[in-house]
Protein backbone atom coordinates (compact mmCIF):
# COMPACT_ATOMS: atom_id res chain seq x y z
CA UNK A 1 0.00 0.00 0.00
CA UNK A 2 1.18 3.46 -0.89
CA UNK A 3 1.48 6.09 1.68
CA UNK A 4 -1.45 8.40 0.74
CA UNK A 5 -3.80 5.30 0.62
CA UNK A 6 -2.76 4.60 4.37
CA UNK A 7 -3.51 8.11 5.14
CA UNK A 8 -7.45 7.52 3.51
CA UNK A 9 -7.90 4.52 5.39
CA UNK A 10 -6.60 6.26 8.58
CA UNK A 11 -8.65 9.19 7.90
CA UNK A 12 -12.10 6.49 7.51
CA UNK A 13 -10.90 5.09 10.70
CA UNK A 14 -11.55 7.97 12.88
CA UNK A 15 -14.33 7.24 15.20
CA UNK A 16 -15.32 7.15 18.34
CA UNK A 17 -15.31 3.32 18.92
CA UNK A 18 -14.05 1.33 20.89
CA UNK A 19 -10.93 -1.17 19.88
CA UNK A 20 -12.51 -4.58 20.37
CA UNK A 21 -9.73 -6.84 21.04
CA UNK A 22 -12.37 -10.13 20.87
CA UNK A 23 -16.06 -9.47 21.71
CA UNK A 24 -17.41 -12.78 21.44
CA UNK A 25 -15.46 -15.54 22.33
CA UNK A 26 -16.18 -19.29 20.78
CA UNK A 27 -15.41 -21.34 24.05
CA UNK A 28 -13.42 -20.33 27.13
CA UNK A 29 -10.46 -21.87 27.81
CA UNK A 30 -8.85 -22.62 31.37
CA UNK A 31 -5.27 -21.42 31.84
CA UNK A 32 -2.98 -24.14 31.68
CA UNK A 33 -4.51 -24.44 28.20
CA UNK A 34 -3.54 -21.11 26.75
CA UNK A 35 -2.23 -21.03 23.54
CA UNK A 36 1.44 -19.07 23.32
CA UNK A 37 3.31 -18.37 20.14
CA UNK A 38 5.98 -16.24 21.26
CA UNK A 39 7.06 -14.50 17.87
CA UNK A 40 8.69 -11.52 18.61
CA UNK A 41 11.38 -13.61 20.69
CA UNK A 42 11.51 -16.37 17.84
CA UNK A 43 12.14 -14.16 15.37
CA UNK A 44 14.38 -10.87 16.56
CA UNK A 45 17.77 -11.65 18.59
CA UNK A 46 17.85 -11.92 22.30
CA UNK A 47 20.57 -10.75 24.91
CA UNK A 48 23.41 -13.82 25.07
CA UNK A 49 23.35 -13.09 28.86
CA UNK A 50 20.93 -14.84 30.75
CA UNK A 51 22.16 -13.76 34.16
CA UNK A 52 20.18 -11.19 35.94
CA UNK A 53 22.30 -8.05 36.40
CA UNK A 54 21.95 -4.80 35.75
CA UNK A 55 23.98 -3.94 31.76
CA UNK A 56 23.91 -2.14 28.69
CA UNK A 57 22.53 -4.84 26.68
CA UNK A 58 24.27 -4.41 22.77
CA UNK A 59 22.93 -6.33 19.86
CA UNK A 60 19.61 -7.36 21.06
CA UNK A 61 15.76 -6.87 21.50
CA UNK A 62 15.16 -8.16 24.83
CA UNK A 63 16.83 -10.59 27.80
CA UNK A 64 15.45 -13.78 28.79
CA UNK A 65 14.74 -12.87 32.71
CA UNK A 66 12.23 -14.44 35.16
CA UNK A 67 9.96 -12.99 37.64
CA UNK A 68 10.55 -12.77 41.27
CA UNK A 69 8.62 -15.14 42.93
CA UNK A 70 6.93 -13.39 46.40
CA UNK A 71 5.70 -14.07 49.42
CA UNK A 72 1.49 -14.05 49.21
CA UNK A 73 -0.12 -13.98 46.17
CA UNK A 74 -3.91 -12.54 46.22
CA UNK A 75 -6.08 -11.24 43.68
CA UNK A 76 -7.64 -7.98 44.03
CA UNK A 77 -9.36 -7.88 40.95
CA UNK A 78 -9.27 -8.66 37.34
CA UNK A 79 -10.82 -7.58 33.83
CA UNK A 80 -13.72 -9.57 32.60
CA UNK A 81 -13.61 -8.52 28.99
CA UNK A 82 -9.83 -8.44 29.28
CA UNK A 83 -10.38 -12.12 30.28
CA UNK A 84 -12.37 -12.65 27.54
CA UNK A 85 -10.52 -11.50 25.02
CA UNK A 86 -8.13 -13.78 26.15
CA UNK A 87 -10.84 -16.83 25.91
CA UNK A 88 -9.93 -17.26 29.96
CA UNK A 89 -13.24 -18.92 31.89
CA UNK A 90 -14.59 -17.32 34.76
CA UNK A 91 -13.08 -20.25 37.16
CA UNK A 92 -9.77 -19.90 35.94
CA UNK A 93 -9.76 -16.13 36.71
CA UNK A 94 -10.75 -16.61 40.64
CA UNK A 95 -8.39 -19.66 40.43
CA UNK A 96 -5.39 -20.08 43.22
CA UNK A 97 -3.32 -20.80 39.61
CA UNK A 98 -4.14 -16.87 38.27
CA UNK A 99 -3.18 -15.14 41.29
CA UNK A 100 0.11 -17.47 41.22
CA UNK A 101 1.04 -16.66 37.56
CA UNK A 102 0.23 -13.29 37.50
CA UNK A 103 2.58 -12.39 40.14
CA UNK A 104 5.11 -13.87 38.63
CA UNK A 105 5.23 -16.77 40.67
CA UNK A 106 4.34 -19.70 38.52
CA UNK A 107 4.83 -20.21 34.71
CA UNK A 108 2.00 -21.80 32.51
CA UNK A 109 3.77 -24.19 29.66
CA UNK A 110 4.61 -22.05 26.93
CA UNK A 111 5.46 -19.15 28.64
CA UNK A 112 9.00 -17.27 28.23
CA UNK A 113 9.62 -14.74 30.00
CA UNK A 114 11.71 -11.65 28.82
CA UNK A 115 12.41 -7.78 29.55
CA UNK A 116 12.71 -5.28 26.11
CA UNK A 117 15.72 -3.64 25.65
CA UNK A 118 15.18 0.50 24.42
CA UNK A 119 15.80 3.48 25.04
CA UNK A 120 14.04 7.50 25.28
CA UNK A 121 13.96 10.86 25.61
CA UNK A 122 12.98 12.24 28.81
CA UNK A 123 11.82 15.55 29.62
CA UNK A 124 13.35 16.70 26.26
CA UNK A 125 17.23 14.53 26.86
CA UNK A 126 18.40 11.87 25.44
CA UNK A 127 18.91 9.18 28.62
CA UNK A 128 20.03 6.22 26.89
CA UNK A 129 18.97 2.59 27.43
CA UNK A 130 15.84 2.06 29.93
CA UNK A 131 14.26 -0.85 28.90
CA UNK A 132 11.55 -2.83 30.64
CA UNK A 133 13.00 -2.07 34.10
CA UNK A 134 9.93 -3.89 36.12
CA UNK A 135 7.89 -5.10 33.25
CA UNK A 136 8.30 -8.48 31.87
CA UNK A 137 6.61 -10.13 29.03
CA UNK A 138 5.37 -13.70 29.67
CA UNK A 139 4.21 -14.79 25.86
CA UNK A 140 1.94 -14.12 23.24
CA UNK A 141 -1.50 -15.86 23.42
CA UNK A 142 -2.96 -16.67 20.30
CA UNK A 143 -6.59 -16.34 21.12
CA UNK A 144 -9.65 -18.36 19.28
CA UNK A 145 -10.18 -15.29 16.92
CA UNK A 146 -6.54 -15.64 16.01
CA UNK A 147 -5.27 -11.91 17.41
CA UNK A 148 -1.83 -12.10 18.47
CA UNK A 149 -2.48 -10.56 22.83
CA UNK A 150 1.30 -10.16 24.95
CA UNK A 151 1.03 -10.38 28.52
CA UNK A 152 3.03 -8.57 30.22
CA UNK A 153 3.68 -8.29 34.38
CA UNK A 154 4.35 -4.73 36.02
CA UNK A 155 6.41 -4.52 39.11
CA UNK A 156 7.50 -8.77 39.23
CA UNK A 157 11.06 -7.75 39.79
CA UNK A 158 14.33 -6.76 38.97
CA UNK A 159 15.40 -6.97 35.26
CA UNK A 160 18.87 -5.84 33.20
CA UNK A 161 17.25 -2.97 32.67
CA UNK A 162 16.31 -1.79 36.18
CA UNK A 163 19.36 0.59 36.53
CA UNK A 164 19.25 1.23 40.56
CA UNK A 165 15.73 0.54 41.08
CA UNK A 166 13.93 -2.19 42.48
CA UNK A 167 11.77 -3.80 39.74
CA UNK A 168 8.87 -3.65 42.13
CA UNK A 169 5.48 -1.62 41.65
CA UNK A 170 3.15 -0.63 44.90
CA UNK A 171 -0.47 -0.70 45.46
CA UNK A 172 -1.23 2.60 44.49
CA UNK A 173 0.27 3.17 41.10
CA UNK A 174 -0.92 -0.08 39.97
CA UNK A 175 -4.42 0.29 41.06
CA UNK A 176 -4.09 3.88 38.86
CA UNK A 177 -2.79 1.69 35.92
CA UNK A 178 -5.27 -1.04 36.74
CA UNK A 179 -8.49 1.29 36.56
CA UNK A 180 -7.32 3.58 33.97
CA UNK A 181 -6.39 1.10 31.37
CA UNK A 182 -9.74 -0.41 31.34
CA UNK A 183 -11.54 3.17 31.68
CA UNK A 184 -10.05 4.14 28.66
CA UNK A 185 -10.89 1.96 26.72
CA UNK A 186 -14.48 1.98 27.49
CA UNK A 187 -14.49 5.46 26.65
CA UNK A 188 -13.17 4.27 23.56
CA UNK A 189 -9.60 5.82 23.51
CA UNK A 190 -6.49 3.26 22.15
CA UNK A 191 -4.42 1.38 25.19
CA UNK A 192 -3.06 -1.17 26.62
CA UNK A 193 -5.33 -3.04 28.93
CA UNK A 194 -5.08 -4.43 32.69
CA UNK A 195 -5.94 -7.96 32.91
CA UNK A 196 -5.40 -8.50 36.94
CA UNK A 197 -4.25 -6.44 39.70
CA UNK A 198 -3.02 -8.90 42.71
CA UNK A 199 -1.04 -8.27 45.76
CA UNK A 200 2.44 -9.95 45.97
CA UNK A 201 1.93 -9.84 50.16
CA UNK A 202 5.33 -7.75 50.24
CA UNK A 203 5.76 -4.39 51.50
CA UNK A 204 7.91 -1.69 49.16
CA UNK A 205 10.25 1.47 50.14
CA UNK A 206 8.70 4.14 48.50
CA UNK A 207 9.71 7.98 48.98
CA UNK A 208 6.44 9.23 47.42
CA UNK A 209 7.51 13.01 47.20
CA UNK A 210 11.37 12.63 46.83
CA UNK A 211 11.27 14.25 50.28
CA UNK A 212 12.97 12.04 52.86
CA UNK A 213 9.97 10.50 53.95
CA UNK A 214 9.80 7.08 52.78
CA UNK A 215 7.68 4.69 53.98
CA UNK A 216 6.62 0.99 53.21
CA UNK A 217 3.94 0.00 50.94
CA UNK A 218 2.20 -2.67 49.77
CA UNK A 219 3.53 -4.45 46.69
CA UNK A 220 1.26 -5.29 43.56
CA UNK A 221 1.46 -6.45 40.07
CA UNK A 222 -0.62 -5.25 37.38
CA UNK A 223 -0.62 -8.10 33.76
CA UNK A 224 -0.95 -5.32 30.71
CA UNK A 225 -2.46 -7.03 27.82
CA UNK A 226 -1.49 -5.24 24.31
CA UNK A 227 -0.81 -6.28 20.68
CA UNK A 228 2.52 -5.37 21.18
CA UNK A 229 4.71 -3.11 23.84
CA UNK A 230 7.12 -1.65 20.89
CA UNK A 231 7.85 1.97 21.71
CA UNK A 232 9.62 4.91 19.91
CA UNK A 233 12.48 4.02 22.25
CA UNK A 234 12.69 0.77 21.00
CA UNK A 235 13.90 2.21 17.50
CA UNK A 236 15.65 4.58 18.66
CA UNK A 237 18.07 2.75 21.17
CA UNK A 238 19.11 1.09 17.96
CA UNK A 239 20.00 4.08 16.11
CA UNK A 240 21.55 5.79 18.67
CA UNK A 241 23.87 2.86 19.06
CA UNK A 242 24.53 2.82 15.35
CA UNK A 243 23.16 -0.88 15.25
CA UNK A 244 21.15 -0.61 11.59
CA UNK A 245 20.98 -3.85 10.80
CA UNK A 246 18.99 -4.40 14.17
CA UNK A 247 16.60 -1.58 13.63
CA UNK A 248 15.59 -2.47 9.92
CA UNK A 249 15.04 -6.09 11.69
CA UNK A 250 13.25 -4.54 14.12
CA UNK A 251 11.35 -2.56 11.97
CA UNK A 252 10.56 -4.93 9.36
CA UNK A 253 8.94 -7.35 12.10
CA UNK A 254 6.83 -4.84 13.53
CA UNK A 255 5.01 -4.08 9.94
CA UNK A 256 4.54 -7.57 9.28
CA UNK A 257 3.22 -8.21 12.58
CA UNK A 258 1.48 -4.92 13.47
CA UNK A 259 1.09 -3.11 9.99
CA UNK A 260 0.50 -6.42 7.37
CA UNK A 261 -1.90 -4.58 5.03
CA UNK A 262 1.09 -2.02 4.12
CA UNK A 263 2.94 -4.83 2.23
CA UNK A 264 6.53 -6.52 2.04
CA UNK A 265 8.38 -4.03 4.14
CA UNK A 266 10.61 -1.95 1.53
CA UNK A 267 11.26 1.73 1.97
CA UNK A 268 8.35 2.81 0.43
CA UNK A 269 6.15 0.85 2.92
CA UNK A 270 8.59 2.21 5.87
CA UNK A 271 7.48 5.67 4.85
CA UNK A 272 3.79 4.87 4.85
CA UNK A 273 4.61 2.95 8.26
CA UNK A 274 5.84 5.96 9.73
CA UNK A 275 3.12 7.56 8.43
CA UNK A 276 0.63 6.02 9.73
CA UNK A 277 2.10 6.05 13.07
CA UNK A 278 2.00 9.79 13.11
CA UNK A 279 -1.28 9.16 12.08
CA UNK A 280 -2.22 6.96 15.24
CA UNK A 281 -0.67 9.18 17.22
CA UNK A 282 -2.67 12.41 16.11
CA UNK A 283 -5.41 10.49 16.63
CA UNK A 284 -4.97 9.50 20.06
CA UNK A 285 -4.01 12.63 21.25
CA UNK A 286 -7.45 14.31 19.77
CA UNK A 287 -8.72 11.78 22.37
CA UNK A 288 -6.88 12.86 25.18
CA UNK A 289 -7.66 16.03 24.63
CA UNK A 290 -11.58 15.03 23.58
CA UNK A 291 -11.68 13.19 27.60
CA UNK A 292 -9.39 15.95 29.81
CA UNK A 293 -6.68 13.00 30.01
CA UNK A 294 -3.23 14.05 30.86
CA UNK A 295 -0.42 11.49 30.37
CA UNK A 296 2.00 13.03 32.39
CA UNK A 297 5.14 11.42 31.28
CA UNK A 298 5.42 12.11 27.01
CA UNK A 299 8.76 10.40 26.88
CA UNK A 300 9.62 8.56 23.51
CA UNK A 301 10.02 5.79 25.80
CA UNK A 302 6.32 6.18 26.81
CA UNK A 303 5.11 6.28 22.96
CA UNK A 304 3.46 3.08 21.80
CA UNK A 305 4.42 2.86 17.90
CA UNK A 306 0.57 1.19 17.48
CA UNK A 307 -0.91 5.15 19.02
CA UNK A 308 -1.52 3.36 22.18
CA UNK A 309 -2.28 4.49 25.61
CA UNK A 310 1.37 3.55 27.44
CA UNK A 311 2.61 3.64 31.21
CA UNK A 312 0.12 4.87 33.18
CA UNK A 313 2.34 7.05 35.91
CA UNK A 314 1.51 10.26 37.18
CA UNK A 315 -1.24 10.72 34.60
CA UNK A 316 -4.37 12.57 35.58
CA UNK A 317 -7.69 14.29 34.50
CA UNK A 318 -8.68 17.99 33.68
CA UNK A 319 -11.09 18.97 36.51
CA UNK A 320 -11.50 22.38 36.01
CA UNK A 321 -10.43 23.47 32.45
CA UNK A 322 -6.86 24.68 32.69
CA UNK A 323 -4.64 23.95 29.61
CA UNK A 324 -1.84 24.65 31.86
CA UNK A 325 -2.62 21.69 34.33
CA UNK A 326 -0.26 18.84 34.66
CA UNK A 327 -0.64 16.32 37.33
CA UNK A 328 3.49 15.33 37.78
CA UNK A 329 5.64 17.10 40.34
CA UNK A 330 8.38 16.38 38.93
CA UNK A 331 6.98 18.31 35.70
CA UNK A 332 5.36 21.23 37.25
CA UNK A 333 8.44 23.78 37.17
CA UNK A 334 8.71 23.10 33.25
CA UNK A 335 4.92 22.19 32.46
CA UNK A 336 6.68 20.41 29.24
CA UNK A 337 3.71 17.58 29.87
CA UNK A 338 0.53 19.82 30.70
CA UNK A 339 -2.38 19.15 29.04
CA UNK A 340 -2.29 21.93 26.56
CA UNK A 341 1.16 21.07 25.33
CA UNK A 342 0.50 17.30 24.42
CA UNK A 343 -0.14 17.83 20.94
CA UNK A 344 2.84 19.59 20.21
CA UNK A 345 4.92 17.25 22.65
CA UNK A 346 3.51 14.27 20.11
CA UNK A 347 4.84 16.00 17.40
CA UNK A 348 8.15 16.46 19.12
CA UNK A 349 7.94 12.53 19.80
CA UNK A 350 7.64 12.13 16.36
CA UNK A 351 10.44 14.05 15.04
CA UNK A 352 12.35 12.05 17.53
CA UNK A 353 11.23 9.05 15.81
CA UNK A 354 12.09 10.35 12.29
CA UNK A 355 15.49 10.89 12.86
CA UNK A 356 15.83 7.13 14.62
CA UNK A 357 14.51 5.63 11.02
CA UNK A 358 16.62 7.98 8.78
CA UNK A 359 18.79 5.28 7.95
CA UNK A 360 16.26 3.28 6.75
CA UNK A 361 15.26 6.45 4.41
CA UNK A 362 18.39 8.14 3.46
CA UNK A 363 15.90 11.30 2.29
CA UNK A 364 14.84 14.26 4.74
CA UNK A 365 11.90 15.57 2.70
CA UNK A 366 9.56 12.48 2.68
CA UNK A 367 9.90 12.23 6.38
CA UNK A 368 9.49 15.69 6.54
CA UNK A 369 6.57 15.20 4.67
CA UNK A 370 5.08 12.61 7.21
CA UNK A 371 5.43 14.49 9.89
CA UNK A 372 3.66 17.30 8.24
CA UNK A 373 0.79 14.81 7.98
CA UNK A 374 0.58 14.62 11.88
CA UNK A 375 -0.50 18.62 12.11
CA UNK A 376 -2.78 18.72 9.48
CA UNK A 377 -4.60 15.58 10.44
CA UNK A 378 -4.75 16.94 14.30
CA UNK A 379 -5.95 20.27 13.35
CA UNK A 380 -8.62 18.40 11.03
CA UNK A 381 -9.67 15.49 13.47
CA UNK A 382 -9.47 18.46 16.59
CA UNK A 383 -11.73 20.42 14.92
CA UNK A 384 -14.12 17.21 14.34
CA UNK A 385 -14.21 16.75 17.39
CA UNK A 386 -14.79 19.73 19.15
CA UNK A 387 -17.52 20.62 16.66
CA UNK A 388 -19.42 16.77 18.11
CA UNK A 389 -18.59 18.12 21.63
CA UNK A 390 -21.09 20.27 20.85
CA UNK A 391 -23.37 18.39 19.37
CA UNK A 392 -22.60 19.76 16.11
CA UNK A 393 -23.27 17.98 12.78
CA UNK A 394 -19.84 19.16 11.02
CA UNK A 395 -17.18 21.43 12.02
CA UNK A 396 -17.64 24.69 9.45
CA UNK A 397 -14.69 26.77 9.82
CA UNK A 398 -16.57 30.53 8.94
CA UNK A 399 -18.46 30.18 12.51
CA UNK A 400 -17.02 27.39 14.36
CA UNK A 401 -13.25 29.23 14.32
CA UNK A 402 -14.24 31.62 16.44
CA UNK A 403 -16.71 29.24 18.64
CA UNK A 404 -14.51 27.04 19.76
CA UNK A 405 -12.03 30.05 20.50
CA UNK A 406 -13.90 31.42 22.40
CA UNK A 407 -15.42 28.25 24.26
CA UNK A 408 -11.90 28.07 25.49
CA UNK A 409 -11.38 30.95 26.88
CA UNK A 410 -15.18 31.10 28.62
CA UNK A 411 -13.98 28.00 30.02
CA UNK A 412 -11.25 29.36 31.73
CA UNK A 413 -13.00 32.53 33.45
CA UNK A 414 -13.72 30.73 36.21
CA UNK A 415 -12.67 27.18 37.57
CA UNK A 416 -14.89 25.20 35.58
CA UNK A 417 -15.61 21.50 35.25
CA UNK A 418 -14.92 20.04 31.74
CA UNK A 419 -16.45 16.92 32.14
CA UNK A 420 -19.66 18.45 33.89
CA UNK A 421 -20.13 21.31 31.43
CA UNK A 422 -20.26 19.37 28.61
CA UNK A 423 -23.11 17.15 30.15
CA UNK A 424 -25.02 19.86 31.25
CA UNK A 425 -24.56 21.51 27.73
CA UNK A 426 -26.05 18.70 26.36
CA UNK A 427 -29.07 19.82 28.11
CA UNK A 428 -30.28 22.83 26.67
CA UNK A 429 -33.29 22.69 24.89
CA UNK A 430 -33.48 25.10 21.62
CA UNK A 431 -36.58 24.41 20.34
CA UNK A 432 -38.50 27.01 22.59
CA UNK A 433 -36.22 29.04 23.61
CA UNK A 434 -36.58 32.90 23.29
CA UNK A 435 -32.56 33.80 22.87
CA UNK A 436 -33.95 37.65 22.78
CA UNK A 437 -35.76 37.62 26.25
CA UNK A 438 -34.06 35.34 28.32
CA UNK A 439 -31.57 36.95 30.68
CA UNK A 440 -27.80 36.15 31.05
CA UNK A 441 -28.46 34.87 34.73
CA UNK A 442 -31.25 32.79 33.90
CA UNK A 443 -29.44 31.60 30.59
CA UNK A 444 -26.25 30.39 32.22
CA UNK A 445 -28.07 28.92 35.41
CA UNK A 446 -27.57 25.16 34.13
CA UNK A 447 -23.84 25.40 34.40
CA UNK A 448 -24.33 26.38 37.84
CA UNK A 449 -22.90 23.23 38.69
CA UNK A 450 -20.15 22.87 36.39
CA UNK A 451 -18.23 26.18 38.27
CA UNK A 452 -15.94 25.95 41.62
CA UNK A 453 -16.28 29.33 42.89
CA UNK A 454 -19.62 30.16 41.66
CA UNK A 455 -19.11 33.44 43.84
CA UNK A 456 -16.34 34.92 41.43
CA UNK A 457 -19.37 34.62 38.30
CA UNK A 458 -19.36 38.50 37.93
CA UNK A 459 -21.41 40.22 35.88
CA UNK A 460 -19.09 40.63 33.29
CA UNK A 461 -17.76 36.59 33.12
CA UNK A 462 -21.75 35.82 33.25
CA UNK A 463 -21.96 38.27 30.64
CA UNK A 464 -19.12 36.96 28.48
CA UNK A 465 -20.46 33.41 29.24
CA UNK A 466 -24.31 34.21 28.12
CA UNK A 467 -22.57 35.65 24.99
CA UNK A 468 -21.14 32.53 23.77
CA UNK A 469 -24.04 30.44 24.79
CA UNK A 470 -26.17 32.56 22.90
CA UNK A 471 -23.69 32.19 19.71
CA UNK A 472 -23.35 28.56 20.13
CA UNK A 473 -27.75 27.98 21.24
CA UNK A 474 -28.01 30.05 17.54
CA UNK A 475 -25.36 27.95 15.84
CA UNK A 476 -26.54 24.83 16.87
CA UNK A 477 -30.34 26.19 16.20
CA UNK A 478 -28.74 26.66 12.49
CA UNK A 479 -27.75 23.01 12.27
CA UNK A 480 -31.14 22.06 12.65
CA UNK A 481 -30.78 18.89 15.18
CA UNK A 482 -33.75 17.93 17.56
CA UNK A 483 -33.00 19.10 21.20
CA UNK A 484 -33.35 14.72 22.15
CA UNK A 485 -30.96 14.04 19.08
CA UNK A 486 -28.18 16.45 20.03
CA UNK A 487 -28.00 15.48 23.57
CA UNK A 488 -27.93 12.28 22.20
CA UNK A 489 -24.81 12.89 19.93
CA UNK A 490 -23.36 15.05 23.01
CA UNK A 491 -23.94 12.26 25.42
CA UNK A 492 -22.25 9.26 23.30
CA UNK A 493 -18.92 11.70 23.15
CA UNK A 494 -18.92 13.85 26.17
CA UNK A 495 -18.34 11.44 29.20
CA UNK A 496 -20.49 11.44 31.92
CA UNK A 497 -17.92 9.52 34.51
CA UNK A 498 -14.19 9.40 34.38
CA UNK A 499 -11.72 8.31 36.56
CA UNK A 500 -11.39 11.49 38.53
CA UNK A 501 -8.42 11.80 40.62
CA UNK A 502 -9.79 11.96 44.10
CA UNK A 503 -12.10 9.60 42.95
CA UNK A 504 -8.85 6.95 42.16
CA UNK A 505 -7.38 7.96 45.58
CA UNK A 506 -10.32 7.07 47.79
CA UNK A 507 -10.15 3.71 46.00
CA UNK A 508 -6.15 3.28 46.86
CA UNK A 509 -6.97 4.64 50.38
CA UNK A 510 -9.64 2.18 51.12
CA UNK A 511 -7.32 -0.67 49.46
CA UNK A 512 -4.67 0.33 51.51
CA UNK A 513 -7.04 -0.57 54.33
CA UNK A 514 -7.49 -3.86 52.82
CA UNK A 515 -10.57 -2.94 51.42
CA UNK A 516 -11.31 -3.49 48.15
CA UNK A 517 -15.24 -2.52 46.97
CA UNK A 518 -13.92 0.68 45.51
CA UNK A 519 -11.83 -1.04 43.08
CA UNK A 520 -14.60 -3.27 42.05
CA UNK A 521 -17.17 -0.48 41.75
CA UNK A 522 -15.43 1.82 39.83
CA UNK A 523 -14.12 -0.71 37.34
CA UNK A 524 -18.64 -1.39 36.87
CA UNK A 525 -19.07 1.97 36.46
CA UNK A 526 -16.24 3.18 33.74
CA UNK A 527 -17.20 -0.06 31.74
CA UNK A 528 -20.00 2.90 30.92
CA UNK A 529 -18.72 6.22 30.84
CA UNK A 530 -21.20 7.65 28.40
CA UNK A 531 -24.27 6.48 30.10
CA UNK A 532 -26.40 8.09 32.71
CA UNK A 533 -26.63 5.20 35.70
CA UNK A 534 -29.12 5.19 38.41
CA UNK A 535 -27.52 5.74 41.63
CA UNK A 536 -24.53 6.76 40.60
CA UNK A 537 -24.65 10.86 40.84
CA UNK A 538 -22.01 10.69 43.47
CA UNK A 539 -19.03 9.11 41.14
CA UNK A 540 -19.95 12.08 38.80
CA UNK A 541 -19.58 15.27 40.95
CA UNK A 542 -16.58 17.87 41.17
CA UNK A 543 -13.60 17.70 42.52
CA UNK A 544 -14.50 18.07 46.41
CA UNK A 545 -12.40 21.11 48.51
CA UNK A 546 -10.51 18.56 50.79
CA UNK A 547 -8.45 17.01 47.33
CA UNK A 548 -7.78 20.51 46.11
CA UNK A 549 -4.34 19.82 47.29
CA UNK A 550 -4.13 16.47 48.40
CA UNK A 551 -1.20 14.21 47.26
CA UNK A 552 -3.17 11.53 44.44
CA UNK A 553 -5.26 14.07 43.93
CA UNK A 554 -4.05 17.05 42.69
CA UNK A 555 -0.25 16.25 42.13
CA UNK A 556 1.69 12.77 41.62
CA UNK A 557 5.03 12.20 41.48
CA UNK A 558 6.94 9.44 39.48
CA UNK A 559 7.35 7.17 42.32
CA UNK A 560 5.33 4.42 41.77
P1 LIG B 1 8.69 5.51 33.47
O1 LIG B 1 8.95 6.92 33.84
O2 LIG B 1 7.71 4.80 34.35
O3 LIG B 1 8.35 5.34 32.03
O4 LIG B 1 10.04 4.73 33.72
C1 LIG B 1 11.24 5.06 33.08
C2 LIG B 1 12.19 3.90 33.17
O5 LIG B 1 12.42 3.57 34.54
C3 LIG B 1 11.71 2.62 32.51
O6 LIG B 1 12.81 2.01 31.93
C4 LIG B 1 11.17 1.82 33.67
O7 LIG B 1 11.18 0.44 33.42
C5 LIG B 1 12.13 2.21 34.78
N1 LIG B 1 11.55 2.05 36.12
C6 LIG B 1 10.58 2.81 36.69
N2 LIG B 1 10.31 2.37 37.93
C7 LIG B 1 11.12 1.32 38.17
C8 LIG B 1 11.34 0.43 39.26
N3 LIG B 1 10.66 0.53 40.39
N4 LIG B 1 12.25 -0.53 39.12
C9 LIG B 1 12.96 -0.66 37.99
N5 LIG B 1 12.82 0.14 36.93
C10 LIG B 1 11.92 1.12 37.01
MG1 LIG C 1 7.76 3.90 30.94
Amino acid sequence: MRYDDAIIMMNMSIQYKKTQMNPHPSATVALENLRFDNQFIRELPADPLTENHCRQVFSACYSFVEPTPVKAPKLVAYSKEVAQSLDLSTESCESDLFAQVFTGNQLLAGMQPYALCYGGHQFGNWAGQLGDGRAINLGEVLNSQGQRLTLQLKGAGQTPYSRTADGLAVLRSSVREFLCSEAMHHLGIPTTRALSLTLTGEKVMRDMFYDGRAKLEPGAVVCRVAPSFTRFGSFQIFDSRKEHDLLQKLVDYTIRTDFPHLGEPCREVYLAWFSEVCLKTAELIVHWQRVGFVHGVMNTDNMSILGLTIDYGPYGWLENYDPRWTPNTTDAAGRRYCFGNQPQIGLWNLTQLASSIFSLIGDVAPLKQALALYGEHFAKSWNDMMAAKLGLQAYQAETDEKLLTELLQVLQLVETDMTIFYRKLANFKIENLDLEKISDDELIAPLFVAYYEPEKLIPAVEKRIADWLRCYLNRAREDGLSDKIRKEKMNAINPKFVLRNYLAQQAIDKAENGDFWMIGELLELLRNPYTEQDGKEEFAQKRPDWARQRAGCSMLSCSS
